[in-house]
């Protein structure tokens, strides 16, 4: 468990840390968030999460609680604090406390704050991408706006759970072109027979991955070719290598989908080839 989180303002210990009962993030899911992976102690792609950060509080309209350099030292502290050398920093940012009403509180809160950070063990990840990891379909129920990453996660808790209930690791979302448009928390790719990787574009049907991002620059500087185009799960059924970026898990090999083995069940070449670039850059 961790020993501290941060929360409006200051650190408290972790076991009695709280929010406000009125706090719209609760209430409303009102609220946004980012997961930062952490690296040798440092927050990895850090820039990047706080852009994609700035830009889910402008689409809903909530004032950022502080600025950038303050936050990134929060960031720093904690993961001080906390001794993280592996592991993933949560930051979630809402509205703020109000007497609960659907429309925006006048005048405008102080927006919430919390900051945490959690170590995980890094040869966990390891064991788990040497096996890869098995996904099933589900229909894509979620709302139009998947492209801002807020606490509002219905759909992917759902998704996830049954994954989870299935034996799976991961849900993949179908939506009613027939195309996969991502996971529950994670994006989607397949390698196609000529080598191609594919992952759905980013048209405002997913959210715009920060590993994702990485992974196409690090594709492309390894000649590779990278299709931003919808597939669905009987050509990722026939691909012959498939795989999940997020920041939680960097790239990870789908070896089995909805039961169908990819490949021969095993990591193919080109994801374990990408995820160790991945990983080697810190
Ligand atoms: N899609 C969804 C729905 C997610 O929750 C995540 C994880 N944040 C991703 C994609 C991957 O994004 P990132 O690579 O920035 O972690």
């Amino acid at each position: 468990m961790p020993r501290y989180a941060y929360v409006n303002g200051r650190y408290v210990p972790f076991a009695g840390a709280a929010v406000h009962v009125e706090d719209r993030g609760l209430q409303l899911a009102d609220g946004i968030y980012e997961v930062v992976s952490v690296s040798d102690g440092m927050p990895l792609d850090r820039d990047a999460h706080l852009d994609r950060l700035d830009r889910s509080l402008g689409e809903l309209d909530i004032t950022p609680p502080m600025s950038r350099s303050a936050l990134e030292v929060v960031i720093g502290e904690i993961i001080r604090r906390e001794r993280v050398r592996y592991g993933m920093v949560y930051i979630q940012v809402t509205r703020g406390v109000a007497r609960r009403d659907h429309a925006f509180p006048v005048p405008e809160r102080r927006p919430g704050l919390i900051v945490m950070a959690r170590a995980i063990r890094p040869e966990r990840q390891a064991a788990k991408a040497a096996r890869g990891i098995t996904v099933i379909s589900v229909p894509e129920t979620r709302w139009s706006r998947v492209d801002i990453k807020t606490t509002a996660l219905t759909g992917n808790v759902l998704a996830r759970q049954a994954a989870i209930e299935a034996g799976a690791d991961e849900a993949w979302f179908v939506d009613g072109r027939g195309v996969v448009t991502e996971g529950a928390s994670s994006n989607a790719w397949i390698v196609s027979r000529g080598g191609a990787l594919i992952t759905h574009p980013t048209d405002g049907r997913i959210l715009g991955g920060i590993t994702r991002e990485i992974a196409i620059q690090l594709a492309e500087s390894e000649g590779l070719r990278v299709e931003d185009q919808p597939f669905t799960i009987a050509e990722a059924q026939s691909a012959s290598e498939a795989f999940i970026t997020s920041a939680g898990n960097g790239i990870m090999p789908v070896v089995d989908i909805d039961h169908s083995t990819i490949g021969d069940g095993t990591p193919g070449p080109l994801v374990t080839m990408l995820r160790k670039r991945f990983d080697g850059r810190s």
